[in-house]
């Protein structure tokens, strides 16, 4: 793996909405030296690097051009939101087999450039294509992470802070399982300023149990919700991957929802899905180990079920 020297590179496949949003967020938000954007539309990646070279002054200092597979070489981090996104009425799932396909083709590029990095995945569905790209490339579990539950826990703690009238940073709350139809919120570990939720529901009558349910349905289905207003997601992922990519290149060791290799944790193995991570220079450090309820554990366990049939249908030999 490159030592970590002063000049971070970060590596973006994929300039469309969610690529071209998070190189916004990296050059708003000082994280890295150099990004190169690279896309099968050459001229997008020309198009954004040259908007946001433009923007530069009003910024720090990144040096930003649109590129190819080969400097992807010298890159600490190469961030893969290329490919399909989804329809009106399309689940993340459906986009399997078409999102595997180019996959395949990125995954085997970066690694021919002769990249030792961290991949961080955010194409849908991101915990299976997660698993592809840590199959495909053959690098270690702890170096190649997804997204995950990443946005869904941001989205959790937003509408609960509403709820709750307090700020979401003081809000803990995490969305485990799939990035999709599956995941499931861990109510039995939200805590507010470090008041456990149901001390909180004691002391000030709200908020009810159905009250939580909905604000549930609102986080799993606030993709449906957005798309159908206006085609597609990208400024919240935008910004949990600018904030997964800090977490690697200042090694914060911060805890955050991802998309992580269960080996042996919560009774899983061999696949990835959303689980709350120790995130630092070397990509997962640790993996947290929540002591779930027996019904989390069972929605857990369903949603790994699911994760575990889609992984089969890109590799029909996985168990
Ligand atoms: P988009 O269509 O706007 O952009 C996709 C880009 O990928 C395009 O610029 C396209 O030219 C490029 N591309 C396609 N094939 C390529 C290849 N082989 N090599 C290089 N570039 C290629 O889509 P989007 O809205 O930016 O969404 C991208 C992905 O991110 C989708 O799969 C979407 O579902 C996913 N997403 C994930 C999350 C999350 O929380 N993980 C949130 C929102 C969207």
């Amino acid at each position: 793996m490159k030592p970590a020297g002063k000049v971070s590179r970060v590596a973006l496949i994929g300039s469309g909405f969610v690529g071209a949003s998070y190189a916004f967020a990296m050059l708003n938000q000082g994280v890295a030296s150099e990004f190169v954007i690279i896309d099968l539309n050459h001229k997008k990646a020309e198009g954004d690097a040259m908007d946001l070279n433009h923007g530069i002054p009003f910024a720090s200092n990144m040096r930003i051009w649109a590129g190819d597979y080969s400097d992807c070489k010298d890159a600490d981090i190469v961030v893969i939101t290329a490919g399909a996104n989804q329809a009106p009425g399309e689940t993340r799932l459906d986009l399997v087999g078409k999102n595997a396909a180019i996959f395949k083709h990125i995954i085997d590029a970066v690694m021919k450039s002769g990249f030792d990095g961290i991949f961080i995945v955010a194409t849908n569905p991101v915990d299976v294509l997660t698993y592809a790209t840590w199959k495909y490339s053959g690098l270690p579990a702890n170096r190649v992470i997804g997204s995950g539950t990443i946005l869904d826990s941001a989205r959790l703690r937003s509408l609960l802070s509403s709820e709750l009238k307090v700020d979401p940073s003081s809000v803990h709350a995490v969305i485990m399982g799939e990035h999709g139809d599956t995941e499931l919120p861990i109510w039995s570990h939200v805590n507010v300023g470090g008041m456990p939720l149901e001390d909180f529901q004691a002391t000030h009558g709200y908020p009810s149990q159905e009250k939580l349910d909905e604000i549930f349905v609102n986080v799993r289905d606030a993709a449906y919700h957005i798309i159908e207003r206006k085609g597609a997601t990208y400024y919240g992922i935008a910004m949990g991957l600018a904030r997964l990519t800090k977490a690697v290149l200042r090694n914060e060791n911060s805890i955050l929802s991802v998309s992580a290799r269960m080996d042996g944790q919560y009774g899983l193995n061999d696949l990835y899905i959303g689980v709350p991570a120790v995130i630092g220079r070397e990509g997962i450090r640790d993996i947290i180990e929540l002591k779930l309820t027996p019904n989390e554990q069972l929605k857990f366990e369903h949603s790994a079920t699911v994760m575990k049939q889609a992984i089969k249908s890109i590799f029909p030999e996985h168990v």
